[in-house]
């Protein structure tokens, strides 16, 4: 079976359904998903999205990501990052997104490593009203084809140049032939036994690119979030326990109750305190206390960690939550210039899955929403302006041969992170 778009988008998070809104209104566009459309990593983003508050605060912003990410930062991807982000956030409170205020004006927070409260946020389930607001609009354009549960396993190329994908659906395989593909398909969470993620996301894009000698950058970055709920012998996605929580005023501790780290240093920095004081105190797990802070507030603030924490049998207001460390997110990816092209033609890569060069080794908290505002309105800006210059209509699809490998998309990525982070192996990786 083959189907003809002009643009196929690879994901249903906010990279690829913010790419899809801001393509021409006249391109023919189809956006799949693997799984359900909301089961995405963006639904689960709890504490906001970073943005600069005004020209003032620009060149704080850019220092504050540029520090976090060890200075291995791209300074162009950077600085676009903050310029860019007031107009970003605007878009998405033009399309409705609903943001908490404080007597009538925009509420910020603070997380990890920013020197301001410079986080917008919508209570602490950003992610979701994020997803609602972009789906919600997605669904009102006619130009815009859902389908879920399809599952890109390949793209189609010719001369080095991707001209469509092959993807699954209800068990057939589709040829999918179109003038561009955005890859939007997030992180690899998936391929660690703790991880934070949504279980499906294997880092599938990462995969497709290794295959066909796209260019990929910083696959070592690999973020360690400190703060994980801990479960024993629990195979599932770990239960994030924000960094706003610590931004807030949680505490960790150690066995005795006793603090040992400095709660809102970069992530990596705060991570391996843990893993050491873990070490330490010969246990899986240390203590985040916020039982000092007010009950109303913290159901209001973090409603839903509490009710989750809850229902795992801690009481966030009485109880020390039990905490470990685990992975989160994935700075490197395939590597893409600043309006989010790779290296192959008329293949662009946004979100997480992409390596704009933004977060360096280790990202900013809350940046990550933000870049893929950013880059994929970026790629969708030049796609509009280059795809009447793309011709696919003489190409014969039926001369393709479908190149099906021995390994699977997620066995290439494992072998890939296993040959680079040796040191990942033991404490985290699924196998
Ligand atoms: C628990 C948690 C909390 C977070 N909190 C924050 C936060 O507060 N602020 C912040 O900035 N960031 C946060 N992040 C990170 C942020 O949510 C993600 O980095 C971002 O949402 C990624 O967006 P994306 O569009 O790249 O991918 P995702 O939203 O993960 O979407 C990926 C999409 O790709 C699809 N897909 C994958 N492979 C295939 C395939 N082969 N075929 C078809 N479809 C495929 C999936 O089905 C999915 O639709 C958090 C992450 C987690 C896990």
């Amino acid at each position: 079976m083959k189907l003809i778009y002009d643009v196929l988008i690879v994901g249903s998070g906010v990279s690829g359904l913010y790419c899809a809104l801001n393509l021409n209104p006249s391109l023919n566009i189809l956006v799949i998903s693997k799984e359900d459309i909301s089961n995405n990593n963006t639904y689960l983003a709890q504490g906001g999205i970073s943005t600069a508050k005004g020209k003032e605060d620009i060149s704080v912003f850019i220092e504050d990501t540029l520090r976090a990410g060890q200075y291995k930062n791209k300074l162009e991807s950077v600085e676009i990052l903050a310029n860019e982000s007031i107009d970003n956030i605007e878009s998405m409170v033009n399309y409705g997104l609903n943001l908490d205020k404080i007597n009538g004006e925009v509420a910020f927070t603070k997380e990890g490593a920013h020197s301001v409260n410079r986080i917008v946020y919508s209570k602490d389930t950003t992610g979701k009203a994020v997803f609602e607001t972009l789906i919600e609009e997605a669904n009102k354009r006619k130009n815009i084809t859902l389908y879920e549960y399809t599952c890109l396993t390949d793209i189609i190329t010719t001369n080095g140049k991707c001209i469509g994908g092959i993807v699954i659906k209800d068990q057939q395989e589709i040829i999918i032939c179109s003038k561009v593909v955005v890859l939007a398909t997030g992180g690899i969470g998936g391929l660690f036994k703790n991880s934070t993620n949504q279980r499906h996301l294997t880092g599938d894009g990462l995969a497709i690119a290794l295959k066909h000698n796209i260019k990929v950058k910083d696959i070592n970055y690999i973020q360690i979030h400190p703060t994980a709920f801990y479960e024993e012998n629990s195979e599932s996605r770990k239960l994030l326990i924000s960094e706003s929580v610590r931004g807030e005023g949680g505490k960790l501790l150690n066995k005795h109750g006793e603090r040992f780290v400095d709660e809102l240093l970069p992530r990596d920095i705060v991570s391996k305190a843990i893993f050491k004081q873990m070490k330490k105190d010969n246990r899986e797990y240390v203590y985040l206390d916020v039982t000092h802070l007010e009950d109303k507030y913290l159901k209001n603030r973090f409603s839903f960690i509490y009710e989750q924490c809850l229902i795992r049998g801690t009481d966030i207001t009485k109880d020390y939550i039990k905490v470990a460390p685990a992975q989160h997110y994935f700075m490197g990816g395939i590597e893409v210039d600043l309006d989010s092209k790779t290296s192959m033609d008329n293949l662009y890569a946004v979100g997480e899955i992409s390596c704009t060069g933004v977060h360096g080794a280790n990202r900013l908290a809350s940046n990550s929403l933000l870049e893929g505002l950013v880059f994929s309105k970026r790629a969708s800006n030049h796609i509009n302006e280059n795809i009447d210059n793309i011709d696919i209509s003489h190409i014969n699809y039926n001369e393709f041969k479908i190149d099906l490998l021995n390994l699977s998309n997620k066995d290439i990525v494992l072998n890939e992170i296993k040959s680079i982070r040796g040191d990942l192996k033991d404490e985290l990786l699924a196998n």
